[in-house]
């Protein structure tokens, strides 16, 4: 059965979208099937591995509807082993439409369940909200990975999404795990961000992932070529620390390590 990992925080801007793609893309070419499901209205997921903005197209908006079967909203990617379930601006109405839904909060869940027999791994990116297509996502997910900058302010924000993984645990998802936070756009060569790494390292422990992500402009250029950035430019340090984080995700899940609760987080 594959392994659902959201990919979330509330924050914009923070790496939630170039994690997703590069994570994802990262597992394919270790030749490990892999979905990516775009939750984002903004489809930056999407046109990120070459999907334009196409109305006809059906999304991840007809899968939580019930409107289409999962079958029939894969799309085949450029990299064998990925496949893509895009997204559409029909989803800025889907927080509206699912309110009114039975079973609001697993309607992901429910619908994806037929596809984790065909991948090892499906990444959903989320808003940059905890809306109800995040809550879909969590509920949906065994774990949940959280991209975060290094700055002070950033913790409060993860500290609140981590709030929340509990709240979901306690009351929709019990198993849902902290798969893990993960630095981006780390700038290693400041003392800023050094300091600021090793006293998350004292906050998050074993949660911090050993993979730090550096900012690197290849990483930001290639989803304006429709490609992650290990086609893109595969001897990039940003095309190799994400190659990097999927190594360090496939040994965690293949040595079913332990996964500890948020309130475990603090040392
Ligand atoms: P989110 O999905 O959380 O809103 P994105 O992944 O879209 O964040 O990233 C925000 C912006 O930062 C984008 O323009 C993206 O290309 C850029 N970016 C993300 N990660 C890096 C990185 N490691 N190095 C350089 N630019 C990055
Ligand atoms: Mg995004």
């Amino acid at each position: 059965m594959g392994k659902v990992i959201a990919i979330a925080n509330q924050k914009g801007g923070v790496g939630k979208t170039t994690t997703a793609i590069n994570l994802a893309a990262s597992l394919a070419a270790a030749e490990v099937p892999t979905l990516l499901i775009d939750c984002d209205p903004q489809s930056n997921a999407s046109s990120g591995l070459g999907f334009g903005k196409d109305p006809n197209r059906l999304s991840s908006y007809e899968l939580l509807m019930g409107t289409a079967p999962a079958s029939d909203v894969l799309q085949h990617t450029a990299l064998e082993e990925l496949q893509l379930i895009p997204a559409s601006k029909n989803l800025i109405g889907a927080n509206i439409e699912l309110v009114m839904m039975e079973r609001r909060e697993y309607r992901l869940r429910d619908a994806i369940q037929v596809l984790k027999e065909n991948f090892e791994f499906i990444v959903i990116d989320c808003p940059p909200a905890l809306d109800l297509l995040t809550l879909n996502s969590l509920v949906a997910a065994d774990s949940v990975l959280v991209p975060m900058q290094a700055e002070y302010f950033a913790l409060e924000g993860v500290s609140e999404l981590l709030d929340t993984v509990e709240r979901i645990r306690e009351s929709y998802n019990p198993e849902l795990a902290v798969e893990g936070v993960v630095l981006t756009m780390f700038d290693d060569r400041t003392n800023l961000a050094q300091s600021v790494a090793s006293e998350l390292k004292s906050y998050f422990g074993e949660r911090l992932c050993d993979t730090q992500i550096p900012r690197n402009v290849r990483l930001a250029e290639a989803p304006s070529h429709g490609k992650p950035a290990l086609l893109y430019d595969p001897k990039s340090r940003g095309a190799e620390s994400y190659i990097k984080l999927a190594k360090e995700v496939i040994q965690k899940h293949r040595n079913k390590a332990q996964h500890v609760a948020p309130e475990q987080m603090v040392q």
